[in-house]
């Protein structure tokens, strides 16, 4: 299927490992131009050099904090009008709700809600203008899961998904969806370390934690970033025009829920 968005550019944040990259290359096997933002220049280069050399698109790499006012300004200035926006960046760590200060709250606000809703208020017109734009927020299961542990992240993400919810219903008569993406359990950087945590704290080895939590997958197995990109970039289609305002889990099964 062709999904008619060659030669469009993507900014795509927190994109050198992960999920991020894994949007990044779906695009990019698209014919889309990415920029790819990332704190840590070693990996973005090495993901840019991949890319560049699957695809043949162009790739422009910021290394730069998103969560950071000066981050954004330096993504935007790579790229200061992209058709396409993947909002994405680390998320905060669990914890016992007791323990988290004002100041943990509000990191988690910052990444989690607020820096995606300023990537969006720099992108979302000029998108409107050109009648073509298609945003796409990383957020979490946890959004329909909630778990205690991750009371940070479900938080954040949640006010990011109201006003999603809000903005996409105003956008898409101008052909700019904005639609989130909520993994459930994908083999990456974050999920190793997550899981060999538990594992020590557990006191048991790396490998039978990783098989426990993929036990409670209906699918029999843990996802890749490669079908998680996949989902995103058919999300950034021209023939998802009429898809806005939703929260597409990307689990496995793991959710349960008629809806
Ligand atoms: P990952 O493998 O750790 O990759 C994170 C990527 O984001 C790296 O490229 C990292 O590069 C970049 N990054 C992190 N913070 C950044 C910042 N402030 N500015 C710019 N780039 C930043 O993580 P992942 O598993 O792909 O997770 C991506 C998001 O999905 C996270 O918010 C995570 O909580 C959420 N999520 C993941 C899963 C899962 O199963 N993987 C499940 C639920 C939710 P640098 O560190 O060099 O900046």
């Amino acid at each position: 299927m062709d999904l008619g968005i060659k030669g469009k550019s993507a900014l795509v944040c927190a994109s050198s490992k992960g999920l991020g990259r894994g949007c990044a290359l779906a695009l990019a096997r698209e014919g889309v131009h990415v920029t790819l933002v990332a704190r840590g220049a070693e990996a973005l280069e090495k993901t840019a050099a991949e890319i560049r050399a699957a695809t043949g698109v162009t790739v422009i790499t910021v290394a730069a904090d998103i969560v950071t006012a000066a981050g954004r300004a330096a993504a935007l200035a790579a790229c200061p009008q992209p058709d396409i926006l993947v909002n994405n960046a680390g998320g905060p760590p669990p914890g016992d709700f007791r323990n988290w200060s004002r100041d943990d709250w509000l990191a988690a606000l910052d990444a989690n809600m607020l820096a995606p809703i300023e990537m969006i208020k720099a992108t979302v017109d000029p998108m409107i203008a050109r009648k073509f734009g298609r945003i796409v927020n990383i957020t979490s299961g946890a959004v329909k899961m909630p778990i205690d542990v991750l009371g940070l992240s479900t938080s954040a993400r949640l006010g990011l998904t109201g006003f999603v919810a809000g903005l996409s219903r105003k956008t898409v008569a101008h052909n700019v969806t904005i639609n989130n993406l909520l993994p459930g359990f994908h083999d990456t950087d974050r999920v190793k370390s997550v899981v060999g945590g538990q594992a020590k704290q557990r006191g048991v080895s790396y490998e039978q934690a990783l098989a426990e939590r993929i036990a409670t997958i209906p699918a029999g197995r843990i996802g890749d970033a490669e079908e998680f990109g996949a989902a995103c970039a058919w999300l950034c289609s021209t023939q998802a025009g009429f898809i806005t305002g939703q929260n597409w889990l990307i689990d496995g099964g793991a959710y349960s829920g008629t809806f």
